[in-house]
């Protein structure tokens, strides 16, 4: 918690500090509204969610008269923590059924973090002592099976691989069987990224699913989404929520980019929470999404 603090607030803290600058000052006329909208809009909060900030400071603001730095900080992060939202249950599913390992599938565009964070996920829990196997089902991209497998051998998870250009559902099927028969408690499935066609990710997302589903339940289904990308990401994020349930928001990379708006903006689009964030490229660069270390780190 204290490290995910650190790493936000490097990139993050000018956009909480910006706003507290803002709120600060002695008259608080239309431009600074604008200002205040357009430095939201700049950290990709989205619009209609903008909107509602600006509103609901605006009100309490007026309400408040004269402001003390200590009642707006107070104010704006109870504001922000509204507008993230602390009611949702951000835990990631790894418990299975008494027999059966938890499956967790992860997708996502290629180049967001998808492999990466599948092997940091598998790192963070077998040093909970939970046995792990990998299936590496984005068989599209030659390296990906090599890079999960690596990840694999690094944190003590077996890897489930098929041959090169393979079927993606017949990997999944297999790391599922493999889980069953080794008593894993977990598998986490690395899924393929390309959006060649809508229809095509379909496909085969939804062919993975069904043969995962062959031995059990899905449990999570993970959305691994760049948080540089902004807009962009939003599009992305709006096809697979399309093609699956997503039940999970994975925000990578939120350790090179000040717009952590992106986390609002994107469980608006999905109704659907940020549940792991990215802060960097190393094994332990993925923390749990905590709404109020995510403010503090944004208001420092
Ligand atoms: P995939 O194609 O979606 O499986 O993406 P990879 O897992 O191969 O990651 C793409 C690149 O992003 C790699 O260079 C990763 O090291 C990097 N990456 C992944 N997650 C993060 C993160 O949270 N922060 C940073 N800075 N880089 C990340």
């Amino acid at each position: 918690l204290v490290r995910l603090r650190a790493r936000l607030s490097r990139s993050q803290n000018s956009l909480g500090k910006g706003l507290l600058t803002l709120l600060s000052r002695e008259h608080l006329d239309e431009d600074t509204w604008e200002e205040i909208e357009d430095t939201l809009l700049t950290a990709d909060v989205g619009v209609a969610p903008t909107q509602e900030l600006v509103e609901r400071l605006r009100e309490r603001v007026k309400v408040l008269g004269t402001r003390t730095p200590e009642e707006l900080r107070t104010l704006l992060r109870e504001e922000l923590l509204t507008l993230i939202g602390t009611e949702a249950d951000r835990s990631v599913k790894t418990d299975g059924g008494l027999e059966t390992p938890a499956v967790v599938m992860v997708v996502g565009v290629n180049g967001t973090g998808k492999t990466t964070t599948t092997g940091k996920l598998a790192r963070v829990l077998v040093a909970d002592g939970r046995s792990v196997v990998l299936g590496a089902a984005d068989t599209f991209r030659a390296a990906a099976a090599d890079q999960l497998q690596t990840w694999g051998e690094r944190v003590g998870a077996r890897t489930v691989r098929g041959p090169e250009s393979g079927d993606p559902a017949s990997v999944a099927f297999d790391a599922v069987k493999e889980g069953i028969a080794e008593g894993a408690d977990v598998v986490l499935i690395d899924t393929a990224g390309r959006l060649h066609t809508k229809a095509g990710l379909m496909d085969e997302l939804g062919k993975v699913k069904r043969v995962v589903e062959k031995h059990g339940p899905l449990d999570e289904v993970l959305l691994v989404l760049d948080a540089t990308t902004g807009q962009n990401g939003l599009v992305q994020a709006r096809v697979f929520s399309e093609v699956v349930d997503i039940t999970g928001i994975v925000l990578t990379k939120l350790d090179g980019t000040a717009k952590g708006g992106i986390v609002v903006a994107v469980q608006r689009e999905l109704g659907v929470p940020v549940k792991l964030v990215g802060l960097g490229e190393g094994a332990d660069d993925l923390a749990p999404f905590e709404p109020e270390a995510f403010v503090d780190a944004l208001i420092g």
